[in-house]
């Protein structure tokens, strides 16, 4: 429904099962509540190890809760028609290094259900969108970190989400990248988009989100808009530091 925030996730928790007989688990998550309304920037900031990418997994229904509750849209994460108003960016985006920038975008948009022309001047908006027009015809493999980010953005955009969750989007970029990587979400806030951004680098949680939560040990440790927490004091930014 129109009304009903774009991610709304209750009591969530996550083992994993490891070791060589399975006989090992591993809590992954505790009881996490996440809301993110329509229009935000929301961050999800932690250490390695805190619960990030589980989380996000759980939400582009690729990893299966242990328990507890996730809806977009007020939907069920199952919901294909409801995924195809997410647009994601896994961490470390590896895509076909043998395919040109536009020929992935181009796949990417042919799985959203765009065609011909529609497709073509779509692909072609996003590339220039991301800064990727002049290298769109080079193999991905011969693209630099920053210039994989970007394409994979594109990807994501293709389709005109509505919700774009974007795993560890600056990690690995030079000061540059990140700041690049920073004005394209920015923009795509000013367009309507809700973005679930998820890092562990404080400074672009800081400057881009309107709200964050603090995950530690698969918990949320805090939560509340970027102003609250900075003034709040609170021992926020040691723990994340020591990550
Ligand atoms: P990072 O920034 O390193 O990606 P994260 O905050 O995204 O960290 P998760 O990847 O969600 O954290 O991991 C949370 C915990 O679950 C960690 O202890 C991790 O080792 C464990 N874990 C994650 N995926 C699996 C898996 N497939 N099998 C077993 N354990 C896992």
């Amino acid at each position: 429904s129109p009304e009903a925030p774009p991610i709304h996730a209750q009591g969530l928790h996550k083992t994993y099962k490891v070791g060589f007989w399975f006989n090992r688990t591993v809590r992954a998550l505790q009881s996490l509540d996440l809301q993110v309304d329509a229009g935000q920037i929301y961050g999800l900031l932690g250490p390695n190890g805190a619960g990030k990418s589980t989380t996000i997994k759980i939400l582009m229904n690729l990893v299966r809760p242990s328990g507890g509750t996730a809806r977009l849209f007020g939907q069920p994460v199952e919901d294909a028609a409801t995924r195809r108003l997410v647009g994601f960016v896994p961490e470390n985006p590896a895509p076909y290094e043998y395919l040109t920038g536009r020929e992935f975008v181009t796949l990417a948009g042919q799985l959203a259900g765009l065609s011909g022309q529609e497709l073509d001047t779509r692909v072609t908006e996003v590339m220039g969108a991301v800064e990727m027009a002049g290298a769109e015809k080079l193999q991905i493999r011969r693209y630099s970190k920053g210039m994989v980010q970007r394409v994979a953005l594109a990807q994501a955009l293709v389709s005109r989400p509505k919700l774009l969750i974007l795993d560890e989007p600056t990690s690995g970029l030079d000061p540059l990248g990140r700041r690049q990587m920073r004005d394209l979400i920015l923009a795509e806030r000013e367009k309507g988009t809700t973005v679930l951004f998820c890092s562990h680098i404080i400074p672009d949680v800081e400057s881009l989100c309107d709200r964050l939560a603090v995950l530690v040990g698969g918990r949320r440790v805090r939560e509340g808009s970027v102003q609250e927490l900075v003034s709040a004091q609170v021992p926020t930014v040691e723990v994340v530091v020591e990550g």
